[in-house]
């Protein structure tokens, strides 16, 4: 059981750099979930408030770069980014709409990521995901069963409010399979190898080393789900994509959508 989960955290990601992600996918038959920050980018005052003056807080995070490896500043997405920040997924109905005539699945991944993230215990939670769920049914005419929190950071509200809003699954913890967290009612489904192709890289692996961690890992084991963000995909994390799905084809493995997990695992959980 393999999935393939791609988080969409901001308009560049959305606007730029879809395109040669779909015709990858496309090529290879690959069904992906993608998790769609709905509100807007951050802005200048919110990156220096939440990410500078509020780096010496605890931030209740499970690790997002497990490999320690700093990575190389994104530029492009940077300056697109802070020149003017842009709303996200609400304002682009015709894409998402697009990744679910696809084949693809689409879910809320917060309305403000960094709000999210950085500041989870000070937001208005219910404010937050009525914006995400209202924004999502106004696409596609019904309400998500899924939800990616941004950073995959929650707390005890946060996991009470997925049940009342009716998330089936989310995918926010640490794990190695499909599982359900008493009391609550919604699954986990976790990120089973949580490296992305530019931490790998970072790491000294090539295209083909990269490429067999990920096939080693798959088909290692009985679930697995590797992720990935559309705006830090370029030329050679493209590549490393297409050589797996065509490796995974090869070998007779096929992707499940979140919902399809969910709909196999549930009964199980
Ligand atoms: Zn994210």
């Amino acid at each position: 059981m393999f999935g393939m989960r791609f988080d969409i955290d901001c308009h560049y990601g959305l606007t730029k750099k879809l395109n040669p992600l779909l015709e990858v996918l496309d090529k290879y038959g690959i069904k992906a979930t993608f998790f769609c920050v709905m509100g807007r980018d951050a802005n200048l005052y919110e990156i220096f408030k939440l990410r500078i003056l509020a780096r010496k807080k605890t931030i209740k995070s499970n690790a997002m770069n497990p490999s320690g490896a700093s990575l190389p500043p994104n530029l492009p997405k940077i300056i697109h980014t802070l020149s003017f920040p842009r709303y996200v997924g609400h304002t682009h109905p015709n894409i998402l709409q697009k990744l679910v005539d696809s084949g693809h699945e689409v879910y809320p991944h917060g309305w403000s990521h960094i709000q999210w993230q950085r500041n989870i215990d000070n937001i208005n939670l219910r404010e937050h995901l009525d914006r995400c769920t209202e924004s999502y049914y106004k696409i596609f005419g019904k309400y998500p069963i899924g939800f990616g929190s941004p950073g995959r950071v929650y707390n005890e509200t946060a996991l009470r409010l997925f049940d009342e809003y009716g998330f089936l699954f989310v995918g926010d913890m640490d794990g190695e399979k499909p599982f359900r967290v008493t009391p609550f009612n919604s699954i986990q489904i976790p990120v089973t190898l949580f490296k992305t192709i530019a931490q790998l890289r970072s790491e000294n692996l090539d295209c083909d080393a990269i490429v067999d961690r990920y096939f080693q890992h798959i088909i290692g084991n009985y679930f697995s789900v590797i992720y990935e963000h559309p705006d830090n995909l370029d030329a050679f994390e493209l590549m490393v994509l297409s050589k797996l799905f065509e490796k995974l084809t090869c070998n007779g493995i096929r992707s499940m959508t979140f919902g399809e997990i969910y709909d196999a695992v549930s009964g199980d959980c």
